[in-house]
């Protein structure tokens, strides 16, 4: 099989990042499906136990791929700040506690106070996503990205998810939530993470 012929279903319930999936891979030629697309239940949680990033992303891939079958894309993501000893690291989604609707905001106010007084030299960050495709046949692929920057004092744009209104990249004048989506896909974590697999899967799978 090519690549352009895959379906892969993307473990994520998180609606930003699966967008940021499909955009990307479509435009590559493969078919991105989310969770709820692919008829999986709504309570199914798919567990992020590890300390690492990897660990996650190949144990959500798995999971997913014994349930479903087929080829299933695990991802793990989140910040690493420097003036926090690499915190909120594989807890981003969770940093301030909070479930649903407000989490973001939530997570972005901790962010903010726990940087309170730190001077912008030391403001260093950045977003990590490593990425797990499990095949049928025991295929595994995986692949890594980062996307260095700084942390704000406040937020600024209406975009993306997460972070992105707090994190200005290297050499940018915009943050992740003031980019479009296909200009935050050519330089985020992410996006990087995601050419690497595919040239991956192409060099596996053939042209
Ligand atoms: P995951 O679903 O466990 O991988 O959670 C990743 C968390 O890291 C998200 O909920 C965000 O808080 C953060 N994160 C990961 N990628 C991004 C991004 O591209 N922009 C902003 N925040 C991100």
């Amino acid at each position: 099989m090519s690549p352009p012929g895959v379906r892969l279903v993307v473990a994520s319930r998180n609606r930003g990042k699966v967008e940021e999936v499909r955009r990307l891979l479509s435009q590559l030629g493969l078919e991105v499906r989310s969770l709820d697309e692919a008829g999986v239940a709504p309570g199914l949680e798919l567990p992020e136990p590890h300390e690492t990033f990897a660990e996650n992303a190949l144990s959500k891939a798995r999971a997913l791929q014994g349930l479903l079958g087929g080829w299933a894309l695990g991802d793990d993501s989140g910040l690493e700040v420097d003036a926090l000893g690499g915190a909120p690291g594989v807890r981003s989604a969770r940093f301030a506690g909070v479930e649903g609707a407000g989490r973001d905001a939530a997570n972005n106010a901790k962010l903010l106070q726990a940087l309170q007084g730190i001077e912008a030299r030391r403001r260093t960050a950045r977003f990590v996503c490593c990425l797990a495709l499990v095949g049928p046949s025991s295929e595994l692929l995986t692949a890594r990205g980062t996307c260095e920057g700084v942390i704000l004092e406040s937020p600024r744009g209406q975009t993306g998810f997460g972070y992105d209104p707090l994190f200005l990249p290297a050499g940018c004048t915009l943050t992740m939530a003031e980019l479009g989506l296909d200009e935050k896909n050519r330089l985020s974590h992410r996006g990087q993470a995601l050419q690497r697999l595919y040239q991956a899967l192409r060099a596996r799978l053939g042209p």
